[in-house]
């Protein structure tokens, strides 16, 4: 009895394109990745754990059994991996669960990628940095602040010591198509700029390059693309829009984008004590992709909030996205 539920049949129509392996393609960057690759022609396996879809297959990643299993049925070409725990208060307070995830999985994930012959892309983040000393290139030091970004560190490890080849994209923070404005970091402060009738203070220190999910999941398969057929593309890289934002200047800029105002919102200048720290600027040098051709025009920012934010204004309340 294999430790995952099969939901789609490798016979199925595109059984002669390459094959791809999207974890956590039920999560806000696995959606864009899934798409992205379908859209261009992939034979897509995605897989969920907690939000079963129609289509996907649910696999708990910690499950060293179900891993196998589910690389031994499929043999993907590619595998993104896109499934962690990246909420670093979460990371805090279920440690253990959360390195599972992030660094275990990742190992097991690794090396029945290498067993399998599949080409292993680890997706990654900007908080394996510590943001004292940016812009940071690829091959510059990394010091986490947190244990998030620890782990995810320990993950890229595990991804490029048990997988040859593998490839490891960090990316900083996302947004994108969200299933409620809650499910990005971004998205989120559309709800402190509706509550217009009460003042509210926004951070205005940290500063931060909002990404679409849309633009990194096509940075993937370019990568992935170019990467089969040149073994020399392997090892880490870096994809960020270009656009310096702090959380105040995002929402101002949500406002802008609906005509909402933002007298309500108060910039935050000094820093208050956390419990979880986190980079005051871990902006990513992302040359290495641009030398190789691999990457593309960010979005601008105003626009791409606003197709992801429209679902959520009261008119269109009806329409709110749901994925598959
Ligand atoms: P997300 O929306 O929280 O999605 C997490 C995914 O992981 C979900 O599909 C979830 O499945 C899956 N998952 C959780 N536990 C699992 C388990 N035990 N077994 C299998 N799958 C499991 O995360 P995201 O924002 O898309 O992040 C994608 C990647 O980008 C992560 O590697 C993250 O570190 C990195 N990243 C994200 C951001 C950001 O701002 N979001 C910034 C930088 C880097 P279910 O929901 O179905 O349980």
């Amino acid at each position: 009895m294999p430790g995952f539920d099969f939901g789609i049949s490798k016979e199925e129509p595109m059984a002669l394109s390459p094959s791809v392996l999207v974890t956590g393609a039920t999560g806000l960057l696995g959606r864009a990745v899934y798409r992205e690759f379908q859209k261009s022609g992939w034979f897509v396996i995605g897989t969920g754990y907690r939000r079963t879809r129609p289509n996907l297959l649910r696999c708990d990643l910690t499950d060293e059994e179900a891993v196998r299993g589910l690389l031994q049925e499929y043999k993907p070409d590619v595998i993104v991996h896109c499934a962690a725990e990246r909420r670093p208060d979460v990371v805090d307070r279920h440690t253990q669960a959360a390195i599972n995830l992030n660094v275990h999985a990742t190992s097991t994930l690794a090396r029945e990628a290498a067993a399998c012959g599949s080409l292993l892309l680890y997706i990654s983040t900007d908080y394996v940095f510590d943001g004292r000393n940016p812009p940071y290139g690829e091959d510059d030091g990394p010091n986490p602040l947190n244990v998030y970004g620890r782990s995810k560190l320990e993950g890229e490890r595990e991804a490029l010591r048990h997988c040859p080849g593998a490839l490891v994209l960090r990316v900083p923070i996302l947004f994108g198509e969200v299933e409620s404005a809650s499910e990005s970091a971004v998205t989120v402060l559309w709800l402190k700029v509706q509550e217009s009738a009460e003042s509210c203070t926004l951070d205005h220190c940290q500063q931060r390059f909002p990404t679409d999910t849309r633009d990194v999941a096509a940075v993937c398969r370019k990568l992935a693309e170019r990467a089969r057929q040149d073994p020399s593309v392997r090892g880490v890289f870096h994809f960020s829009a270009k656009e310096q934002m702090t959380k105040y200047e995002m929402a101002v800029a949500i406002a802008q984008a609906f005509n909402l105002p933002s007298n309500h919102l108060i910039p935050l200048t000094e820093q208050l004590p956390a419990s979880t720290l986190r980079p005051t600027n871990s902006r990513l040098n992302c040359s290495r992709l641009e030398l190789l051709n691999l990457s593309v025009q960010p979005r601008p920012f105003t626009s791409a909030i606003a197709d992801a934010l429209w679902p959520f204004t009261p008119d269109k309340r009806w329409r709110q996205t749901v994925f598959h």
